[in-house]
């Protein structure tokens, strides 16, 4: 299986796919704002500084992401496939991985960018429930994600919370970042023969993970 590298629009979906390729074909999982949302919880001064820049919905500066981004490839046993979820932000950032990803010999991987209109996309966002316990993630405006008790998490019983950045405000920023950054990101990897672009509202869920899977196979 390749590697895959998730390029998307705010609450596209990469949690939920990522989650079914970890399930299913036993995928490693690095999301950067779940790594960036841990050092907040360090209740250090770069943790206050990061919930800040998380609260805004704009984005944490290229220097740090580099370094988090490295560390983690270092530590993962590369011989298993492996989700990026959530960089490349920037073309900046682009060229930084595929430095490291030159250093690390892996060259089996795709970029996919999952992509959705704004409306959608914000719907899904304000709607959006998560876990903080086991990271099983919901939304209270669609009814087939609903949990089956009202904030409670079906899997661990935990009480569900909404992230600090999906509120109107930092979701419309987090977007226009999204849209301001992302053609050069795309146009990259489609030069390398390296992408995939799904619009995520044409399909199911189910259906779209028919599709990233006939792709990385
Ligand atoms: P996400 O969980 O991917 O939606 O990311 C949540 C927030 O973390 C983003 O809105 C950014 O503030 C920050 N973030 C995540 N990944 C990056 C990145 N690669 N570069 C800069 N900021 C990031």
């Amino acid at each position: 299986m390749k590697n895959i590298i998730f390029i998307a629009a705010p609450a596209t979906g990469k949690g939920t796919f990522s989650n079914m390729l970890m399930e299913r074909y036993g995928y490693n999982h690095i999301s950067t704002g779940d790594l960036l949302r841990n050092i907040v919880k360090t209740n250090t001064s770069l943790g206050n500084e990061v919930a800040n820049v998380l609260k805004s919905g704009k984005l944490v500066e290229d220097e740090l992401m580099f370094k988090i981004i490295k560390e983690k490839l270092n530590q993962m046993d590369l011989t298993k496939p492996f989700i990026i979820d959530g960089l490349p932000r920037n073309i900046n950032q682009a060229l930084y991985l595929n430095k490291l990803f030159d250093e690390l010999n892996v060259n089996n991987y795709m970029a996919i960018n999952l992509d959705l209109e704004y409306e959608v996309a914000l719907k899904r966002a304000l709607g959006r429930l998560s876990c903080l316990n086991c990271g099983a993630t919901y939304n209270k405006f669609f009814e087939k994600f609903k949990p089956i008790k009202e904030n409670i998490c079906d899997k661990c019983g935990n009480v569900l919370d909404s992230r600090t950045d999906d509120n109107e405000e930092s979701f419309k920023e987090r977007f226009e970042t999204y849209q301001k950054n992302v053609k050069p990101i795309l146009d990259y990897y489609m030069n390398n023969n390296k992408l995939l672009k799904i619009n995520t509202h044409e399909f199911t869920n189910e259906e779209i993970f028919d599709i990233i899977i006939n792709a990385v196979k």
